[in-house]
Order: structure tokens, then C-alpha cells, then sequence
């Protein structure tokens, strides 16, 4: 009896003491840990390689299944150099994982709408860019692909299952290559004002090759290059006759601006001049036009190469979400 006592004491006292210290450890990492999602959108923690994805690659024309965990090592091979520091792959890999789970039919996606049958394609201008790991080994240096093919799966394992919601619900998680200082309102880019993708400010992409970048243009060309978009262009017209004032958003991007009398969106005056961004000064030197672009890309959401510029200053991936998606949440993917 007494050393059944004894034996019940002995483990009183290693619950007491014992638990509450491997609770301190478990919660004690220097790394910023995602908070615990809310209890109402109750997480199913999904294993890598539970859910399967159908892609429609859209350079063969033919689909694929492939579980969402191993598609997106491919999304990350596409969509952001693997040379960057791992933390903005683990960011770039929640943020892929955000975006194709929202396109999803199982989640109440539209899937791929010009791909009938396909959740997503790997077409960028309409999904999401993607490449098998062939087509990434050879865009690679040779001796960088094995650490490379490493690192990124180290991205999407270290992140499994992990997306980012607003209010509860996934957020549209867009994202480009270079704001170029301040990134956009998504209203100022489509027409809807979303909560959490608000503009800000963002210097950590100043490493880019795309954060300031000039373009010359003869008056003549740029004359040939904007006849898609204005009915009539004065001939022999100079920089000068052509290029009237222009409307900006608040980070000082174009919305429209007048060419040749005519109204021309930002977007159509970026895609006539082949420009990088629409955040684009310009100076008139005689029959050139010399334009100033900065950063590439529509700049809202996430930044990659700020993500870039945090992630070697230190920032956890959560941090890196949290400064490019106001008032967000890094949960665990909720139940289709
Ligand atoms: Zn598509
Ligand atoms: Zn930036």
C-alpha cells in the first residue's frame, strides 16, 4: 500500500512539473508560430498529399493530377528565384497554397474557367505558373539544383497544410515580383477593395533589378505602339503632342492618363509600351521619351523580392504575410 502510494505520488508530481515545462518548451521558439486558428472554422490538419489537384499544363495541352503539396515544389520552382532565403520560399509556399485551394471547386472555387475539368492551369497570365522538376533542373545551374529541389521542398514541408484567411476565409492571394516602394490597393488595380490587401510601404525590394528601371522610346515608336488603343494618332505627332497628363493612385501608379486626347487605362498604357509597371514618370528629350518604371508587376499583395529582402533581414515567413496582407491569419487549411 504504501508503495502504491508512493507510485501515485511520483507521478502526481511529474504532471505537475513536468507538463507545464514541455508546454513552455513547445511554445518557446525563437521562430514567430502561426496562431492557432479560430475554433468556429475548425482545422483539418491535411497530411501532405491529401488533397489531389487536377492541372492543365498549358504548353502540352494535357492535364495532370498531381496532391497539392507536390504541385506546389513546382509553383515555387516557377514562380520565385530558389536562390532566395528560405523564408520567403516558406511565405511564397503559403501564399501558392492559399491561391490554388481558393480556386478549388472542393473549396468552393471556380477551378480553372478556361479549362473546363482543371482546377488550376499552369498558364501565369490566367493561374499559376508551374514546372516539373526536369524543367527546373535544367533552367538551374547544375551544381545549385539538388540543394535548390532541397530547399524548395524544405519550403513546402516546413509550411504543409498552412493558408491564409481573413475573417475565416481564404483570402485571394495575389502577389508580383517588385513593388517598387509602396505596394497598390487591389481596388486601385481591379475593382474591388479588398480588407486585407491595402497598400504598403516596402522598401526591402530595393535589391531587385526591377525596383527603378528607364526605357527609351522614339516618338515615333511609341506613336506605332499606342495605335491599338487610341482611334486616332496624329502623324509625325512628337513625345510632346502625345503624351498628355495622368491620373494616379495614392502609391503612384497610373489608373489613366490622356494620349493624344485620348483616355488610355494604366493597364493598356504599360502593356502598349511593354512597361514593366505602371508606375511610370517620364522626361521628353526631343523626339525620345525616356521613361522611369518602378518596380514589375501590378503590386499588390506580396512582394517577392521584398519578401526576399525581409527574409535575409530576418523576418519569419508569418511576418513577411503579415506586412504584405493587412489584419490575415497563418492557419491550418479549414475542411473542403
Ligand atoms: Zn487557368
Ligand atoms: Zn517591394
Amino acid at each position: 500500500m504504501k508503495r502504491l502510494l508512493a507510485v501515485v505520488l511520483c507521478l502526481v508530481i511529474v504532471l505537475l512539473i513536468g507538463l507545464p515545462a514541455l508546454l513552455i518548451r513547445a511554445c518557446g521558439g525563437t521562430e514567430k508560430i502561426p496562431p492557432p486558428p479560430d475554433s468556429d472554422d475548425e482545422p483539418l490538419s491535411q497530411p501532405d498529399g491529401e488533397l489531389t489537384l487536377t492541372i492543365y499544363q498549358h504548353q502540352s495541352g494535357e492535364l495532370l493530377e498531381l496532391t497539392l503539396e507536390e504541385y506546389l515544389v513546382g509553383v515555387l520552382a516557377a514562380e520565385m528565384p530558389a536562390s532566395f532565403a528560405l523564408e520567403a520560399l516558406k511565405a511564397q509556399a503559403v501564399v501558392a497554397r492559399t491561391y490554388t485551394v481558393k480556386k478549388m471547386p472542393a473549396f468552393g472555387g471556380t477551378g480553372c474557367d478556361k479549362h473546363p475539368g482543371a482546377d488550376i492551369c499552369t498558364d501565369s497570365t490566367h493561374c499559376q505558373a508551374w514546372q516539373s522538376q526536369a524543367e527546373a533542373r535544367a533552367r538551374w545551374p547544375q551544381q545549385e539544383a539538388a540543394g535548390y529541389e532541397q530547399k524548395l521542398r524544405t519550403a513546402v514541408r516546413a509550411t504543409a497544410g498552412q493558408v491564409i484567411t481573413h475573417e475565416g476565409k481564404l483570402i485571394e492571394a495575389v502577389f508580383h515580383s517588385t513593388c517598387g516602394g509602396q505596394t497598390e490597393n487591389s481596388e486601385d488595380v481591379w475593382s474591388t477593395a479588398q480588407p486585407y490587401l491595402r497598400s504598403v510601404s516596402c522598401t526591402y525590394c530595393s535589391g531587385s533589378r526591377w525596383y527603378k528601371t528607364t526605357h527609351e522610346v522614339s516618338s515615333a515608336d511609341f506613336a506605332a505602339a499606342v495605335v491599338p488603343y487610341v482611334a486616332a494618332v496624329p502623324v509625325s505627332a512628337s513625345g510632346r503632342a502625345l503624351l498628355g497628363s495622368a491620373h494616379r493612385s495614392a502609391s503612384g501608379r497610373i489608373k489613366s492618363l490622356l494620349i493624344a486626347g485620348e483616355t488610355v487605362s494604366g493597364r493598356d498604357f504599360r502593356t502598349a509600351l511593354k512597361l514593366p509597371s505602371t508606375n511610370v514618370q517620364w522626361e521628353i528629350k526631343e523626339d525620345k521619351i525616356i521613361f522611369t518604371a518602378q518596380g514589375y508587376g501590378h503590386g499588390v499583395g506580396l512582394c517577392q523580392y521584398g519578401a526576399a529582402g525581409l527574409a535575409a533581414a530576418g523576418s519569419s515567413y508569418p511576418e513577411i504575410i503579415d506586412h504584405y496582407y493587412t489584419d490575415v491569419k497563418v492557419t491550418s487549411l479549414p475542411a473542403p
